[in-house]
Formats: C-alpha cells, sequence, structure tokens
C-alpha cells in the first residue's frame, strides 16, 4: 500500500523553481532517500511533506488523505533534523516522552514506552542523562527515539548524519536500517551523499535542480541510470564525446577518439540513440584497464601518464593525465605514479546518452 503519494508537485519561491513538478510514491514500510547535489530541492520535498511549507502547486496524500493544508501537527509524520533539537534542560527520558506527554499519554504508558525505546536505539541506563553528557552518536540515537516513539506512519530525516565523523556515520547507517526494519514505520531519508543512500535504501529518489531525474532500486540507479546525470552521481564515469555509425538491434557502433567501439543500448536509452547522433559515452572506472606503452591491440587506445594511485582494499584507483582530460582507471596493474601507460576500456559495458559531453 502506497503510503506517500506525491503528483507534480511544485514549489517556487518568487522566480526561483525550487521544487519542479515532481511524482513519486513510498510503500509503507520502505525505505526511500532523496538523493542530489545541494540546492537541488531535497528539503523543500520534505519539509512539504512535514507541512512547514506549502506547494505552490500538486498534491500531497499521506495514507489515502490530501494534506494540503494540514498543519504539521495533524499529520502522522515526524522529522529529525541535522541540529537534532533536543531540549539541553531534559533528560533523555523527558527528551525522548515530550511528544507523549503533550499529547496526553499518561505517565504509566510513557514509562514502558521510555523503556522500550531506549532498548530500541541501544542506550538503556542513558534515561537520566542530559543530551550534553551524550556523544554525538549517542544524541543521534535519542533524536531517532523521540521520532518513533509516538509510532508515525513516517519518518523524515534530513541529513541527520551529515555532521558525524565517517565512522559514526557508518555505524548510525546500519543502526537506522536495523531500527527501520524492527520498527516497519516507513522511512524518507534525505542526503546528498550517495555512498549513505546506496547502502541504506530500498529506492533512492534522484533530483537534480528541482526536478527528478530517476527513481529505482540502488542496482537499477547504478546498472541502468538513465542519464549521464546519473551515471556520474551514483558512482563515477569517465565521460567521452561520440558520434552513432549505426544500430543493429541492442548494439551501437560509435566513433569515439578516432576509432570505432561497439557499445550495448540500455532500452531506456534506444529511442535516443540513432545514426548520427552526438553522444556521451559514459565508462566505469572499473571498466577501463591500464596496461604499460606497448600497443595492445584494442581500438581505443589512450596514451597518459600516471599521475596519482591510491590504494583501495580491492585494488588501486588510478588518475591518468591524458589529452582527453584525466581519467579514472581502477585496476590491479603495478604502475607508480610518473610512468607512461595506455588507457584501454571494455566499451560494450560503457553507456551512451544523447547530447555529447
Ligand atoms: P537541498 O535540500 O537539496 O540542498 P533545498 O530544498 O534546501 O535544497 O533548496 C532548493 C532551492 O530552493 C535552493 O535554490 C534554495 O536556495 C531554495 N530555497 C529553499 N528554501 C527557500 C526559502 N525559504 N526561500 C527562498 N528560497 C529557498
Ligand atoms: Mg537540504
Amino acid at each position: 500500500m502506497s503510503i506517500v503519494t506525491v503528483e507534480n508537485l511544485v514549489k517556487e519561491f518568487g522566480e526561483l523553481v525550487a521544487v519542479d513538478d515532481a511524482s513519486f510514491e513510498i510503500e509503507d514500510g520502505e525505505f526511500v532517500s532523496v538523493l542530489g547535489p545541494s540546492g537541488s530541492g531535497k528539503s523543500t520535498i520534505l519539509r512539504m511533506i512535514a507541512g512547514f511549507e506549502e506547494p505552490t502547486g500538486g498534491t500531497i496524500v499521506l495514507n489515502g488523505e490530501s494534506v494540503v493544508g494540514v498543519p504539521p501537527f495533524h499529520r502522522d509524520v515526524n522529522m529529525v533534523f541535522q541540529n537534532l533539537a533536543l531540549f539541553p534542560h531534559l533528560t533523555v527520558a523527558d527528551n525522548i516522552a515530550y511528544g507523549l506527554k503533550q499529547s496526553g499519554v499518561p505517565k504509566a504508558e510513557r514509562t514502558e514506552r521510555i523503556e522500550e525505546m531506549l532498548s530500541v536505539v541501544d542506550l538503556r541506563g542513558y534515561g537520566d542523562r542530559k543530551p550534553e553528557q551524550l556523544s554525538g552518536g549517542e544524541q543521534q540515537r535519542v533524536a531517532l527515539a523521540r521520532a518513533i516513539v509516538n509510532e508515525p506512519e513516517i519518518v523524515l530525516f534530513d541529513e541527520p548524519l551529515a555532521s558525524l565523523d565517517r565512522k559514526l556515520r557508518q555505524h548510525m547507517q546500519v543502526e537506522l536500517q536495523r531500527i527501520q526494519a524492527e520498527t516497519g514505520i516507513t522511512f524518507m531519508y534525505v542526503t546528498h551523499d550517495q555512498e549513505v543512500a546506496v547502502a541504506v535504501s530500498d529506492r533512492m529518489i534522484l533530483l537534480n535542480d528541482g526536478r527528478i531525474e530517476q527513481i529505482g532500486t540502488p542496482e537499477e540507479l547504478y546498472d541502468d541510470p538513465v542519464s549521464k546525470f546519473v551515471a556520474d552521481f551514483i558512482g563515477d564515469v569517465n565521460t567521452f564525446s561520440g558520434t552513432v555509425r549505426n544500430v543493429v538491434d541492442d548494439t551501437a557502433t560509435i566513433e569515439l577518439l578516432g576509432a570505432t567501439v561497439e557499445t550495448t543500448i540500455r532500452a531506456s536509452q534506444a529511442p535516443m540513440i540513432t545514426e548520427g547522433e552526438t553522444v556521451a559515452v559514459c565508462i566505469r572506472p572499473s571498466q577501463l584497464s591500464v596496461a604499460n606503452g606497448v600497443e595492445s591491440g584494442e581500438t581505443v587506445e589512450i596514451a597518459g601518464t600516471v599521475e596519482n594511485r591510491i590504494y583501495q582494499g580491492d585494488g588501486v584507483t588510478f588518475m591518468i593525465q591524458t589529452d582527453e582530460g584525466r581519467l579514472t582507471v581502477e585496476d590491479e596493474a603495478p604502475y607508480d605514479i610518473g610512468d607512461e601507460v595506455t588507457v584501454t576500456g571494455s566499451w560494450t559495458e560503457a553507456y551512451a546518452f544523447p547530447g555529447g559531453d
């Protein structure tokens, strides 16, 4: 069942269109990330769902009822912000129970719910502490407990982990996933960090300049991006300009760097990739290889110099300076900074998008 249905949502601030005709549905119990660069409209979408901002156009239906014009506290939605806004003078327990108290839940039940929540967020025994006596990660978990204690239909998160260091952020990601699975509450999670989104989400909504570029599972966005923007945002790509020579079934022959390569065209791109069209050919670092300067017999060979090499757990990322610009290549090759190398690619797996680079 769909818990959130957004149709043709628009938000204008004067001349500026912050959200431009966004439509999507979120299913009950899903973990959905809203992803995109800074300023792409993520917070504005969340704030409209929460009720802090009224749309200029379009509809928002929560749990079967239109909420446009309904004030935030009458929506079955809680929001967790980056600045957690815990009450500094209240204990952890009182912070968690604040909303319950406001809505008249009796003390005995409140105490029970607090204990339950402290257990869910792994803070048993912390109820009497003040927020200042907690680490950043512990404060995060209190904010989370407060957001789920009244069992809302949906919890909205606006970059809640942005201020944490990397290790703590990764730990909190795992915690968020666990708590979401345990409670079954629908999570809608805003971030500009694609690594976080890929790690935690059932599905992702990727925004670009107020418009939805693509909606899908992390795998769908990674394996079958609909645009260069998506390919670039979800994992890196190297981009070259090419011209389509011909298309036979799902294979396009593309003129690239003075040679031709064959690339498999995804169904979503097929109508746009036609003979004579200028295309952006995007290839992932893992689909490129480095060899020493000797000709390898591949159709496309790009000469370059190793500018940098970064050890990863399972290989090496090379930055290669070439006449075509700087390329990123993941390979296991033994080259060092300053070595002259040749870059080749598995071009069948590359993506071709209309419009050149
Ligand atoms: P994100 O969360 O993706 O970084 P926002 O939703 O905060 O982006 O903002 C989208 C665009 O709308 C930005 O250009 C931002 O400057 C603008 N914007 C957001 N809120 C307001 C506001 N209250 N008044 C005017 N412009 C705003
Ligand atoms: Mg924001």
